[in-house]
């Protein structure tokens, strides 16, 4: 179990070698409504914690096998996926002992026997803390959501294409697996701004985005705002043969949809430069410039040659070598 699984919700892992103790406190935290398991030494709670992470561990400090101050050098040692928060039970109490147990990454430590309203406190004051962790983590994950985002479409912006398009291609290569992208261009876009209206213009992006993110594999593939009103699409695992067929029938079906805006119906068109490689047969040094270059390079000749409709190539000597030294290999209408 992850940290961002846990919603809220913070299991306890207990730690104490003496069976009446463990009972007691497993009755008085399971009473307080928490998730109790509870092991009799240090070792099986840290190998218990190494199968599932546990965001609150309260263990003896005498203990057989691994004690509790071992347990928590162990937990601190170990890479969870979110804080732990410990702490030690203890019938020492000189301030040697407490200093001891806090250097070896106690939270916190309470004094044995326990007294419940004590114990029950310091839990309180440690879901605090870890609910402020949660609540961080969330923020942090908002705020990197946004600055991957394009504000008006939702694609990712330019900024994720920079992280993450070098990503892709290294992972294709790596598993020799072929990779495309399609840069796709409203055509005469300008038009529809001075003819319906800016609001209009963003209307139609909005949707642009919205259908094509409908026609494209969820998990895989994806689309960011590569500039005004273009727009790259990443496609992993498949090769610019595959994303020709996906490029035609967005634009054939782009070239259909009406678009309606404050009882305004007009249509557009899209031109699409695709650039691929596959690994498996291509020992090409391929980065993201070379294959935007190359995807802008198509899409050019398709704005050249009247626009609505698309244009294929591989990226890498290799390949055009395969097919002829053609590097065009698609050319529709
Ligand atoms: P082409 O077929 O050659 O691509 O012609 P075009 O008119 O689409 O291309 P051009 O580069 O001349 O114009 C792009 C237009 O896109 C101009 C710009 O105002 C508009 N645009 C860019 N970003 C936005 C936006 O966020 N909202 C709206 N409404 N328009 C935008
Ligand atoms: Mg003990
Ligand atoms: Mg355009
Ligand atoms: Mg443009």
């Amino acid at each position: 179990m992850n940290i961002s699984d846990l919603n809220g919700h913070f299991p306890i892992l207990v730690a104490e070698d003496d069976p009446i103790a463990r009972k007691i406190l497993e009755k008085t935290l399971t009473k307080e409504g928490h998730e109790v398991v509870s092991v009799e030494n240090g070792r099986k709670a840290f190998d218990l914690f190494k199968e599932r992470f546990f965001p609150i561990i309260l263990t003896d400090w005498m203990m057989p096998e691994m004690d509790g101050i071992e347990l928590c050098r162990a937990v601190r040692n170990h890479q969870a996926s979110g804080y732990v928060f410990v702490i030690i039970l203890t019938s020492k109490d000189s301030k040697g002992d407490i200093v001891t147990g806090l250097n070896s990454g106690a939270d916190d430590y309470v004094q044995k026997p326990f007294n419940p309203a004590e114990l029950k406190a310091r839990i309180k004051t440690c879901l605090r803390i870890l609910e402020l962790e949660r609540s961080l983590k969330e923020a942090n994950e908002n705020i990197r959501i946004l600055s991957i985002t394009d504000p008006l479409t939702k694609s990712y912006n330019r900024g994720y294409i920079t992280e993450c398009l070098p990503k892709e291609i290294n992972r294709a290569i790596r598993y020799k697996r072929s990779l495309s992208l399609v840069l796709c261009d409203i055509d005469h876009f300008k038009k529809v701004n001075d003819t319906y209206g800016h609001p209009s213009g963003d209307h139609v992006l909005i949707e642009f985005v919205n259908s094509i993110k409908q026609s494209i594999r969820q998990d895989l593939d994806w689309i960011a705002r590569y500039g005004g009103e273009e727009f790259l699409i990443v496609l992993p695992e498949t090769g610019p043969e595959g994303a020709y067929i996906l490029a035609e029938r967005l634009r054939n079906s782009i070239s259909k949809r009406k678009f309606i805006f404050q009882e305004k119906a007009f249509n557009i068109t899209c031109s699409f430069g695709i650039s691929g490689f596959d690994s498996a047969t291509s020992d090409e040094n391929i980065s993201s410039e070379s294959l935007i270059n190359a995807a802008d390079h198509y899409l050019y000749q398709c704005k050249l040659e009247g626009r609505n409709r698309v244009k294929a190539g591989y990226v890498g000597k290799t390949q055009s070598a395969i097919f002829n030294d053609k590097r065009l290999l698609f050319n529709h209408q």
